[in-house]
C-alpha cells in the first residue's frame, strides 16, 4: 500500500513530532549522552508538549526533523527512533504516499516529489 523507501519522507516534516521520556531516554543512550543534554539538543518544549523533535532546513518540505538525511532521504537513528515513528502511519494507507502515487503517475516522473503543507 505504501514504501517509505519510495518516498521523500513526509511525515518526518511534520511539525509536532511528540517524544516521550523513554524516547529521550533511547536517544540519549544512542549517541551517548545525558538525558539532560540530549533533552536540550535534540527536543523544544512547544504547544504544551515538553519534548518536541527538533528540526533542520529540508528543501522539498521547508522543515524536517533534525535526523533525516536530506539527500538520501531516510532515517539517520532508525533504530533508535522515537515511538511514534514506529507506529506511523499503522498498518493501512499513507495518505501522503497515495497522493505522491498519483501525482509521480500523472507527471509520468517515478521520483516526482509532491508538495504539500501539513494544514
Ligand atoms: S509519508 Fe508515508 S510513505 Fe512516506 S515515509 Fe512517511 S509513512 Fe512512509
Ligand atoms: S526520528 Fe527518523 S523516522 Fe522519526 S521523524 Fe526523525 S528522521 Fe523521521
Amino acid at each position: 500500500m505504501y514504501n517509505c523507501r519510495k518516498c521523500p519522507g513526509f511525515c518526518c516534516s511534520y511539525p509536532l513530532i511528540a517524544l516521550d521520556k523513554r524516547d529521550v531516554e533511547r536517544l540519549a543512550r544512542h549517541h551517548g549522552l545525558g538525558f539532560e543534554a540530549a533533552r536540550r539538543k535534540f527536543t523544544k518544549a512547544v504547544w504544551g508538549r515538553k519534548y518536541v523533535m527538533r528540526q533542520k532546513a529540508d528543501t522539498h518540505f521547508g522543515k524536517i526533523c533534525r535526523f533525516f538525511d536530506i539527500k538520501k532521504r531516510c532515517c539517520t537513528i532508525y533504530h533508535a527512533r522515537p515511538g511514534v515513528c514506529r507506529s506511523y502511519p499503522g498498518d493501512g494507507r499513507c495518505g501522503y504516499y497515495d497522493f505522491l502515487s498519483f501525482e509521480r503517475r500523472a507527471q509520468d516522473d517515478p521520483k516526482w516529489v509532491a508538495t504539500t503543507d501539513h494544514k
